[in-house]
């Protein structure tokens, strides 16, 4: 018989909180997803509490997985309990998150909506990084609709390495996580916010990325309260925004500036998306969504402008196909557009992470 709700909070039963009650009767658990034997729940802490807590986090995973028929189980400490507390995190926060041991950069990939590209963007710009001769990996944080194992054509599920610690998928010499690894394509989860904050944090820091030049984060799209907390609490070098040239999404591109304004991280730069449609019949470029938009935005607001994507049905089907344009036809004309987004990308990281040159004098 499938695994039912029950099932799981009677193996919860003989977890107990340190001051000795039973996880199941404190009210601190949080909904529970079962999807085909993968579990994921939360355990709601104050902040304070989160060094006691961590054995009865690790204890529930434990008793979790030790359940027939369960294939996975992550349970996450979830510390948005205080009412009196906004749940969104103040600005301009002072402590940062800790890095993430051996990876070098993070670039979150941002969109102010959904559909303007983001996604098939972040694959071809960890591509491109990657074939800049740079280790590269990419984690797929859209939680609502994770498409990175489409675009890298991945399918299968991660090994697991000892009790806790995943291992990425690899495709076109980029390691791939995602939680579409996890969850069935069809499986209606219903996310609430701090699932998806424990849930991705858990993908950052249980993921064996080994050493990497550049992990690529590839952010659930808008700018609500999830994405500002998770923007916050990944050690992110800097991010990079994806518009399309209709005004709606520049407006919504403008909230994801904002947003990374807020909480301290570095614009990268902005790509436009769609800029223009090239027709694969005569070869007539048409700016079908106007075009320049986002240029002239950027420009606007003090933010580098990173580059042109054309609405092209070759971006289109290779996506689809899980054969990402930047690995399958590396000297393509789109292919250079996202290889030389990614030079500047890199560049711009570069120079920020090298030390101001010592001045001596003779
Ligand atoms: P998002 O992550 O913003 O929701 P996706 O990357 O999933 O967007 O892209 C949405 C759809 O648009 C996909 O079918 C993708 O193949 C297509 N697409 C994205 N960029 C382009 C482009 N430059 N040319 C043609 N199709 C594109």
């Amino acid at each position: 018989m499938a695994l039912q709700e029950s099932d799981i909070l009677k193996a919860l039963e003989s977890v107990t909180t340190p001051d000795g009650k039973s996880l199941t009767g404190t009210g601190r658990l949080g909904s529970i997803g079962i999807n085909a034997g993968k579990i994921i729940c939360t355990i709601a802490i104050d902040a304070q509490e989160a060094a006691v807590m961590e054995p009865v986090r690790a204890a529930a995973e434990a008793k979790i997985r030790a359940l027939p028929g369960v294939s996975s189980a992550i349970v996450g400490l979830t510390a948005d309990k205080a009412p009196s507390k906004p749940a969104a995190p103040t600005p301009r926060a002072t402590s940062k998150p800790a890095a993430l041991p051996g990876v070098k950069h993070i670039i979150a990939v941002a969109s102010g909506k959904g559909g303007v590209g983001k996604s098939t963007t972040a694959c071809n710009l960890a591509l491109g990084l990657a074939s800049m001769g740079l280790k590269v990996g990419i984690l797929d944080a859209d939680i609502y609709g994770p498409s990175q194992p489409r675009l890298f054509g991945l399918r299968g599920k991660p090994r697991m390495i000892g009790p806790r610690m995943l291992e990425p998928m690899e495709r076109y010499g980029v390691k791939v996580m995602s939680i579409g690894f996890l969850i069935d394509d069809d499986a209606a989860m219903i996310w609430r916010g701090p699932m998806v904050i424990s849930a991705i944090s858990q993908m950052l820091r249980e993921v064996a990325w080994g050493e990497l030049d550049a992990l690529v984060v590839d952010l659930p799209p808008g700018t609500g309260d999830a994405q500002l907390t998770i923007a916050q609490q990944t050690p992110t070098s800097g991010a990079v925004i994806v518009s399309t040239p209709q005004d709606l999404a520049l407006i919504d591109a403008r909230r994801g500036i904002a947003m990374f304004q807020k909480v301290d991280v570095p614009l990268l730069g902005v790509i436009e998306n769609m800029s223009s449609f090239c027709c694969p019949n005569c070869g007539h470029v048409s700016p079908i969504f106007g075009h320049g938009g986002a240029r002239a935005e950027a420009e606007r607001l003090g933010v580098p402008f990173l580059g042109e994507v054309p609405l092209d049905m070759n971006i289109r089907e290779t996506s689809d196909e899980g054969r990402p344009v930047v690995a399958t036809d590396p000297d393509s004309h789109h292919a250079k557009i996202y290889k030389d987004i990614a030079r500047q990308v890199w560049a711009s990281l570069d120079k920020a992470a090298k030390p101001a040159p010592r001045i001596v004098i003779e």
